[in-house]
């Protein structure tokens, strides 16, 4: 265990996907290719060039909406249920990632969840996945209006974590969005493996 100090960040921030839950699109195509008939690598195209995943996470559809424009785009005729499930249904755990989360949560650290997400998603990952209860809060695109690496949605942040700069320790596997949150004094981890994650954290005294 490190000596805490001045230098120590008082909470850390965690993206999710790839970081603690790894995903795959490419399931959500070959099960919406299931139903359609239609040829998985085309949907996963037509959902990869559209904008209906961007428009969906900033928060300008609502499920229903996008319910329907994927249905019209992919051939997909089942119902919204079954259509939730196939796009909920697309994470697996990063396990030593979740167990950092629980280290520094045994140890008080207060932690929070940012993630350029949508509804779909954080329904499957809270009934999946316990350790997702155990953050302090949760500041996501889709509620925000507005997608990381937007520099008011890590205004947003600041505001519900009360901390700014060098107060907060900030992992993401994305380098524009660690970037952003460099570029305001934050501490951050540009995260690539669990491994160097982790040491990074012990290193500024966390663990
Ligand atoms: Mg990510």
């Amino acid at each position: 265990m490190s000596p805490t100090s001045s230098l120590t960040p008082t909470a850390v921030v965690f993206d999710l996907g790839k970081v603690l839950l790894e995903f795959d699109y490419g399931i959500v195509a070959r099960r919406l290719a299931a139903h359609s008939g239609r040829d998985a690598e085309q949907i996963r195209g037509l959902l990869d060039q559209s904008s209906l995943l961007f428009r969906f996470e900033s928060g300008g559809m609502t499920n229903d909406e996008f319910f329907r424009e994927v249905s019209a785009v992919s051939g997909y005729t089942g119902g919204f249920d079954e259509f939730a499930d196939i796009f909920g249904d697309i994470f697996t755990a990063i396990h030593s990632m979740i167990e950092l989360h629980a280290q520094l949560h045994a140890r008080g650290v207060p932690t929070f969840i940012f993630s350029n997400t949508n509804d779909l998603a954080v329904r499957h990952i809270r009934v999946n996945f316990p350790f997702f209860s155990g953050f302090t809060d949760y500041i996501y695109s889709h509620e925000a209006g507005m997608m990381k690496p937007d520099h008011r949605i890590y205004e947003i942040v600041e505001h519900r974590t009360g901390r700014t700069g060098a107060m907060l320790l900030y992992i993401d596997d994305r380098l524009e969005n660690v970037e952003a949150g460099a570029s305001r004094g934050w501490r951050v981890v540009h995260h690539q493996t669990p491994e160097q994650t982790i040491a990074a954290v012990r290193a500024m005294g966390l663990l």
